[in-house]
């Protein structure tokens, strides 16, 4: 009765495994990987978005795993230099991507990708640089500590990473008017080049919000982002053409992903249901 209840067992983890997981996918060739970080570290108690964070251990195994399977992690004035015909990009190229600029990524990320040679670009919210993450409702998502500039020009020396504008505010950019939005996205990009002294290649849309909403991604476009990160999980085309491909796509890397899982967003371009 046990013996011939094993290929049922079996069966069974199969069908479960195929509903949380996404391995049987078609792997992916190609594209352009972009990962998508928030916070790196551990969460202050409590918290309603621990999956945003990932633990300083994971974030190193992560970059491990990346170095191992040959992808080359790039900046954007890499992919405008290989899009202008000049330098040509590593084989396996692959985008490390932050959201919102938090000091963990200086205090816990930074040393990581400094002692493995890493490369990452981290989108800042003008306004809350050097305070905290006031956007959140402080009821439900602890305040913590965003990067300041001190900590933004050493990582802009080290030429580890680049950044790219989030806004002004943060706000939820199609449900402010036009001319707010619009204002989110030129300003920030001209007060941070003035401040940081280096062109603003990228752009992420708050909450993923607008990325699809053709008005809202069209003034991305005319304030002179060339590349536009939304939130949509896959893996985006290379070459990537704006036009044609529109937003591109991401890798969200939750903080309760196993290895598994990681291995699977890379692959397949989605881990889990
Ligand atoms: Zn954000």
């Amino acid at each position: 009765m046990i013996e011939t209840a094993w290929p049922y067992l079996g069966a069974a983890a199969a069908i479960g495994a195929s509903c949380r997981w996404n391995w049987w996918r078609p792997i992916v060739e190609g594209g352009m990987p972009a990962l998508m970080y928030h916070k790196v570290g551990d969460p202050p108690e409590p918290t309603q978005l621990a999956k945003l964070w990932v633990s300083a251990s994971e974030f190193k195994w992560q970059m491990r795993y990346l170095l191992r399977y040959g992808y080359a992690p790039v900046l954007f004035k890499d992919l405008e230099e290989a899009a202008l015909g000049g330098k040509r990009l590593p084989p396996r190229p692959v985008l490390i991507t932050f959201d919102d600029g938090y000091a963990n990524n200086y205090e816990v990320a930074f040393p990581i990708m400094q002692e493995l040679g890493v490369k990452g670009n981290i989108f800042l919210v003008y306004e809350t640089i050097g305070v905290h993450n006031a956007w959140h409702d402080p009821a439900s998502e602890p305040w913590i500590r965003m990067l300041t500039w001190e900590q933004c020009f050493e990582m802009r020396d080290s030429g580890l990473v680049e950044f790219g504008s989030h806004t002004m505010k943060h706000r939820n950019l199609p449900a402010v008017n036009l001319d707010e939005a619009k204002w989110e996205m030129t300003e920030s990009k001209r007060r941070l080049e003035e401040k940081l002294g280096v062109p603003m290649r990228g752009f992420a849309y708050p909450y993923g919000a607008g990325a699809y909403v053709p008005s809202i991604r069209q003034a991305a476009r005319e304030a002179g982002y060339r590349y536009d990160f939304g939130i949509r999980q896959g893996i985006s085309a290379w070459p990537w053409d704006a036009d044609k491909h529109g937003p591109i796509k991401r890798l969200f890397i939750r903080g309760d992903d196993t290895r598994f899982d990681f291995h699977l967003n890379l692959t397949r371009g989605k881990a889990r249901f």
